[in-house]
């Protein structure tokens, strides 16, 4: 999700710059004037109660501001990010947003202030007042809406200063010399952002080379369970041993030893500059999809793309057995019962996952047939892709 709130005094070009950006990021659009506007077309109770206040260019009470978001925020559920425009305009209405946020899992990614002299201001409403026929665009009205913002709002942006997301930019100019200015911001937002694969298929399909050339020339980190538990074992830690013992008995890892792994890898994130992940092997069960939601939420991030590599069955077989006779053979693969039970392990346990992710993100299949390189480069593109939605 991307939240963003446009902040500055009446006249900044808010409801202008609102248009680009739900456009370009497919925003759900909130604009607490004109919910109070249309209430007041329908004289609603709420419209009627807000009527005289809006007429006189003073501050509509918190609690009928908290209604009228509250019931816009739950109507949208599927909105892939909110544009809040005049809101939050009081201190009050900043702790609301918090909470309303904290309720749908996320949080105001960054409030980006305009700023515009005042008299600029007041020359850009009277202009708007010769088109707009809104009652409240008159210089009496206007002066007192200034007074307002400079009182009741300006003091708001305390608040997400000691939050580290208040953006302050020069609101003078061209909507398009703006336009640019509100733009690196939410690019520099975006660029923070996570993409994480979940890459999927049959033991054999080739998701460890595929997963690691991916994870080095799109700037990702690739989080293979197996791979981290050979690593553990190699090195010879408790964990390691404990596995190890698990995997001579012929016995599955419990999540207990996987799921730590992944969450110290997680929690190296933001020192090494990490575009996203490429997670292979986990989740292999509905069990671990669920945990890997909560630790990505942690992140404030979440799955984006969910791949499938696709190669028929008696390629894996041939492909695995070939693999058992090098040194690239693993402890669970060494002889062809084993590989059997792996295969039948997939089938079981994660299948389920995939339907369940086809579901709630979709997911590509990608025939993974033929050379590294080419099947690479059809799932690069679906990567690229991904970056690009995102962004
Ligand atoms: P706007 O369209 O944002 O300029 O808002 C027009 C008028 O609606 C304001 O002058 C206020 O009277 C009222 N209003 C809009 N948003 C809010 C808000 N968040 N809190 C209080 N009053 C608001």
């Amino acid at each position: 999700m991307l939240n963003i709130a446009l902040f500055g005094p009446p006249g900044a070009g808010k409801g202008t710059q609102a248009e680009d950006l739900i456009d370009k990021h497919r925003l759900f659009h909130i604009s607490t004037g004109d919910l109070l506007r249309k209430e007041l077309k329908e004289e609603t109770p709420l419209g009627l109660e807000a009527k005289e206040i809006i007429a006189s260019g003073g501050l509509v009470p918190d609690e009928i501001i908290v209604q009228i978001i509250e019931k816009t925020i739950t109507e949208n559920p599927q909105a892939g990010g909110f544009l809040f425009d005049g809101f939050p305009r009081t201190y009050i209405q900043a702790y609301i947003l918090e909470g309303l946020m904290i309720k749908l899992n996320t949080s105001l990614h960054c409030l980006i202030s305009l700023e515009v002299p005042e008299e600029e201001s007041v020359q850009r409403l009277l202009d708007r007042g010769k088109t707009s026929g809104r009652s409240d665009d008159n210089e009496t009205v206007i002066r007192n809406r200034l007074r307002e913002y400079r009182e009741k709002t300006l003091p708001v942006l305390n608040f997400y200063r000691e939050r580290g997301i208040c953006h302050e930019i020069d609101g003078t100019g061209t909507v398009e010399d703006v336009r640019g200015r509100i733009q690196r911001v939410v690019s520099e937002e975006l660029s923070k952002r996570l993409l994480n694969v979940v890459l999927f298929g049959y033991p054999g399909s080739g998701r460890g080379s595929l997963g690691m050339a991916l994870a080095a020339k799109h700037g990702l980190e690739f989080i293979a369970t197996g791979r981290m538990l050979a690593e553990e074992i190699r090195k010879d830690t408790e964990t390691g041993r404990r596995v190890r013992e698990l995997y001579e008995n012929g016995q599955l890892v419990p999540d207990e030893i996987v799921v730590p792994l992944i969450e110290a890898k997680l929690r190296q994130r933001n020192g090494n500059g990490v575009k996203g992940y490429i997670f292979k092997g986990f989740p292999r069960t509905l069990v671990q999809s669920y945990i890997l939601d909560g630790l990505l939420r942690k992140h404030d991030s979440a799955i984006n793309t969910v791949l499938e590599i696709e190669v028929p069955t008696l390629e894996l077989i041939t492909r695995l057995e070939a693999r058992s006779k090098t040194d690239r053979c693993m402890p669970y693969d060494s002889e062809l019962p084993k590989i059997v039970r792996r295969l039948e392990e997939h089938e079981n346990k994660t299948i389920p996952v995939i339907r369940k992710y086809e579901k709630l993100h979709g997911v590509t299949p990608i025939d993974g047939r033929g050379s590294l390189e080419e099947v690479s480069e059809r799932v690069s593109n679906v990567i690229e892709n991904a970056f690009k939605e995102m962004r």
